[in-house]
């Protein structure tokens, strides 16, 4: 076992900000001097392309680490942000949960690859808005799941059945996976429905939500476009302060439970 730290960030849902949490939390902790790598375990590839890695340019992806012989330093692509690398991912990922179905050891062939004790701090995974066999190999190979939720009516509801997913993972493959926290996205302080959905929250799971929250901020939704995290876009954005601030926040969580 190496001492990376390898963090998942899933929610079954789509649209509740993995990928945008994944793209700065990850620049934000390599701002601050960490070696950061970023797995892109999406077919939609939206880390690849909002960290500067136009399909073309991807070499090995994600789907060439699951099912080839290849090792994790060699799939790893530099990104425009210094200590942040990625493994890209491709469409061709689509296809890996039915490829490897077949496979004895199919929900382990990340975590093989990811603990071959990297030069690297962190290891962010970018989970697809699925609890398939992908995002399985991803809690499999993590110490810890991250999970976005979006403040809207049914963001509780979806999380309970992440959570069981996270026992039975726990159980047969990896006991020692924790909830790294859960993160309020998306939030608007005007709106009162996003207000109550926080409030219930940090009333059902209390120390596991960040203090944090991540306002609304449309520079964050702009910045993938220009193929940069928003700390680069516009680092005096909302969105960049936000994003910083998780990434203290996330950093004294692991002095604390190292
Ligand atoms: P997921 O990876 O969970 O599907 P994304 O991170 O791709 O979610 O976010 C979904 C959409 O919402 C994207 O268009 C993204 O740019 C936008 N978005 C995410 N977080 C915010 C935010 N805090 N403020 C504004 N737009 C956001
Ligand atoms: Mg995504």
């Amino acid at each position: 076992m190496s001492d990376t730290r390898i963090v998942a960030i899933a929610n079954q849902k789509g649209g509740v900000g993995k990928t945008t949490t994944a793209i700065n939390l990850g620049a934000a902790i390599a701002e601050a001097g960490h070696k950061v790598a970023i797995v892109d375990l999406d077919p939609q590839g939206n880390a690849s392309t909002g960290l500067g890695i136009p399909p073309e340019l991807r070499k090995l992806t994600a789907y060439d680490l699951l099912s080839g012989e290849y090792d994790l330093t060699e799939a790893l692509q530099e990104t425009p942000v210094k200590n942040l690398s990625i493994v890209p991912s491709t469409p061709d990922l689509a296809s890996a949960d039915l490829e490897l179905s077949s496979r004895a050891n199919r929900t382990q062939l990340l975590r093989k690859k990811l603990h071959s004790k990297p030069d690297l701090d962190f290891i962010l995974i970018d989970c697809p808005p699925a609890l398939g066999l992908l995002t399985l190999n991803a809690m499999v190979a993590a110490n810890s799941i991250l999970v976005p939720l979006q403040a809207e009516f049914y963001a509780l509801e979806g999380l309970s059945q992440l959570l069981m997913t996270v026992r039975e993972v726990r159980q047969a493959a990896n006991p020692d996976l924790r909830i790294e926290g859960v993160l309020l996205t998306m939030s608007d302080s005007r709106n009162n429905l996003s207000q109550q959905v926080e409030a219930d929250a940090r009333n059902t799971l209390a120390g596991l939500v960040y203090r944090t929250v991540i306002p609304r901020n449309v520079r964050l939704s702009e910045a993938p476009s220009h193929a940069m995290p928003v700390l680069q876009y516009d680092p005096h954005s909302k969105g960049s302060a936000a994003y910083r601030e998780l990434a203290q926040e996330f950093l004294a969580r692991q002095l604390a439970t190292a």
